[in-house]
């Protein structure tokens, strides 16, 4: 994707896909992430419409993507840790049961 600089502002060459509009950056900024080997800079843009409304509903549907995304990690942590339990559980039987032999 190229980004225009037109008269101060910074436009996207590509119309907003929901309604056609103009794109603004909005905010960039860069995240420093650890990894194995030390650090790694990421950088980040925020990509805006020009249409207020359409804006409005992207947040929204980012708002309610960012939720799910957060209910489904809570309901695998939930899985994980009845997993973990029951491997837990059927170990000790089987220590028990051992035991008695
Ligand atoms: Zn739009």
């Amino acid at each position: 994707m190229k980004i225009v600089i037109n008269s101060g502002k910074v436009y996207l060459n590509e119309p907003c896909s929901r309604c056609g509009s103009e794109k603004r950056v909005a905010k960039k900024w860069k995240e420093t992430i650890p990894t194995l080997t030390g650090t790694t800079v990421v950088k980040h843009t925020q990509i805006v419409c020009m249409n207020d409304v359409c804006q409005m509903e992207a947040d929204e549907v980012l708002l309610k993507e960012a939720k799910k995304r957060q209910d489904a990690r809570a309901k695998k942590e939930e899985n994980d840790a009845l997993r973990k339990a029951s491997i837990l559980a059927s170990a000790n039987k089987t220590r028990r049961n051992t035991s008695r032999i």
